[in-house]
């Protein structure tokens, strides 16, 4: 972990320094025309799972890949008229698609918090241009602010919440937007999941239609409140201090178990792990017990998904 943040400038340097800690798994705020970013590599777990320790997110909810064109969006997602369309003027700019993830993105299930889809988008600021040309991959990317808080606007106002828990921030002056952008699902008929940068209007009057209004009450599609499509088959038992007679156990620390979340008690490691050992258990059929997890940290995350995993199976939001 970062003791110092380091400030980078925006330059042939910068950039270079910020795709080697990128390469390396490590965290980096750079400037979009929305909000400042915390971005990771979207295709390294462990990397991921440190965006949600940095900003103390107490839920892991699906978060935007940032691409430099539109040609490397299609690397990732399914694509479609519409997301031509849209892609091809609004883009690069503040507009999200959110579109069918491809089998083989190789993106980290973090990333998109098990959904069959993902949000993705071709941000315009010259200094993300020049990152993510530079580095070359796809970039996971929340507001580079802590949970709760204000979204940054500037590397100051990055610095003053997540110095220490980063490696570096891009300076990149402020942003011009300053509100984030706007996100349009483009699964089955046109959506508007979040209001934002590009103007409602100007979507629909290029799509020729109106864009269906998810309202706050809506808990499948309000942003933020996005349901697991997943849950486990098997019953999901939680504190087990030991295995009982034809149960599977997801271990955490030095325990026996047969599929371990973090033998050395790392809870970002436990992240990095949880959603695909909870698949690869589910696949054996038995029941799965699952170690205590310290409610701390990114401990809370990792238990409210497996709380959720081990819920009622009528109590569960639909999904
Ligand atoms: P933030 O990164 O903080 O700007 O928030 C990202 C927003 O995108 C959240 O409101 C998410 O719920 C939404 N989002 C991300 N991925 C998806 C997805 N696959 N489907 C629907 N909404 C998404
Ligand atoms: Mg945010």
């Amino acid at each position: 972990m970062a003791n110092a943040t380091e400030l980078l400038q925006a330059d042939a340097a910068g950039y270079a320094a910020a795709s080697a800690i990128w390469s390396a798994g490590g965290l980096v705020a750079f400037p979009t025309e929305t909000v400042y970013g915390l971005g990771a590599d979207a295709r390294n777990d462990r990397a991921v799972a440190r965006i949600f320790e940095a900003k103390g997110r107490p839920r892991f909810n699906p978060l935007i890949v940032h691409v430099a064109s539109a040609q490397a969006a299609r690397r990732y997602v399914e694509w479609s008229d519409a997301a031509e369309l849209l892609a091809s003027v609004f883009w690069p700019g503040p507009l999200t698609l959110v579109l069918p993830l491809l089998a083989d993105a190789g993106l980290s299930p973090l990333v998109t918090a098990e959904l069959p889809t993902l949000a993705i988008r071709v941000p315009a600021h010259p200094v993300a241009q020049g990152l993510l040309t530079e580095f070359g991959g796809p970039v996971a990317a929340p507001s580079a602010n802590p949970s709760g808080r204000i979204s940054p606007t500037t590397a100051a106002h990055v610095l003053a919440g997540l110095s220490g828990r980063i490696e570096a921030v891009i300076e990149g002056g402020a942003c011009a937007v300053g509100v984030e952008s706007t996100i349009v699902g483009l699964v089955g008929r046109p959506s508007l999941l979040r209001p934002g940068g590009v103007p409602v209007e100007s979507i629909e009057s290029l799509l020729d239609a109106d864009l269906v209004r998810h309202s706050a009450d809506d808990p499948l599609v309000a942003p933020g409140q996005m349901q697991s499509h997943y849950a486990p088959g098997a019953p999901v038992r939680l504190d087990a201090r030991e295995r009982r007679a034809g149960e599977v156990l997801l271990g955490f620390g030095p325990v026996d178990a047969d599929l371990n979340l973090s033998p050395s008690g790392d809870l970002v490691e436990a992240a990095a792990n949880l959603f695909g050992h909870l698949h690869a258990l589910d696949s054996r059929g038995a029941p799965i017990a699952v170690s205590p997890i310290p409610e701390t940290g990114l401990g809370r995350a990792i238990n409210d998904r497996l709380r959720r995993a081990a819920a009622p199976r009528d109590e569960r939001l639909p999904g």
